[in-house]
């Protein structure tokens, strides 16, 4: 309910662990992390405080210009049970930062009636590549090679790109989006893969496109170091009606 009210999405160790086969997860998600747009940001709040969620914390990200991040804030609720954090995006998507995450194996989420994978052909076989992004330009690289650990802990293996590209078909050179034929999505209500168009992915999340590069060495060399990217392609309809229309 809370997704679909408010363009929600869920990703972190939940989505993987709903995408990944049971006898390939021994573990079980410790938190809920839900990820939602700042446009939102109220809503979500109002919607988990009526089902007896209170703020224990909140945490807003550093403004630095030298660090790309698309998160304004993290709050973190708990009903005394269970705690659930709330990943605000400063962008109008709330899915921009799953795009920056430490790897690939991360890029996942699903909404109310979705899942997506972003690479299927590793992820499903617990191979994950490395984003650089935040290990050299994160706000905290020690956490993001503490979160590398855990997952080479659990199995996962950690892959050069020109070692699978060829039988993925994808480069790390070469930007994605979430439209690719490359990426999984799954529709819950009725299991089948489909081929997304940026019409279904508006319908979805109330966007167009997203299109990320993994921060790194452009493959197969050691020395172009390219920055991690997303960029959203949103829909900018209100903006024909004139500056005086706000959405929310
Ligand atoms: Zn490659």
């Amino acid at each position: 309910m809370i997704l679909r009210s408010c363009d929600a999405v869920v990703s972190g160790s939940c989505a993987l662990h709903l995408l990944l086969p049971a006898n390939d997860t021994a573990w079980f998600p410790s938190d809920l992390d839900i990820y939602v747009s700042c446009r939102f940001m109220t809503c979500v709040t109002v919607l988990l405080e009526r089902e007896g969620y209170r703020i224990v914390r909140q945490h807003f990200a550093n403004p630095n210009p030298y660090i790309s991040s698309s998160i304004h804030s993290v709050i973190s609720f708990s009903n005394m049970h269970r705690s659930i954090d709330v990943v605000v995006s400063n962008t109008a998507a709330a899915i921009s930062p799953i795009f920056e995450f430490h790897s690939t194996a991360v890029m996942n989420f699903f909404t109310s009636d979705t899942i997506f994978c972003a690479y299927p052909t590793l992820t499903l076989h617990l191979m994950s590549m490395v984003n650089a992004e935040p290990i050299y330009f994160g706000p905290s690289e020690c956490k993001a090679m503490a979160a590398l650990q855990k997952y080479s802990g659990r199995g996962w293996q950690l892959v050069a790109c020109q070692e699978v590209h060829e039988s993925t078909g994808l480069c790390r050179s070469m930007p994605q989006s979430i439209a690719d034929c490359s990426c999984l999505w799954i529709n819950i209500a009725n299991v089948q893969c489909v081929a997304v168009t940026p019409r279904d992915v508006f319908e979805r999340l109330g966007i167009i496109n997203l299109i990320w590069l993994l921060g790194g060495y452009v493959c197969g060399a050691c020395d172009p170091f390219m920055r991690g990217q997303s960029f959203l392609v949103e829909d900018n309809s209100l903006d024909l009606l004139g500056g005086g229309f706000r959405r929310q």
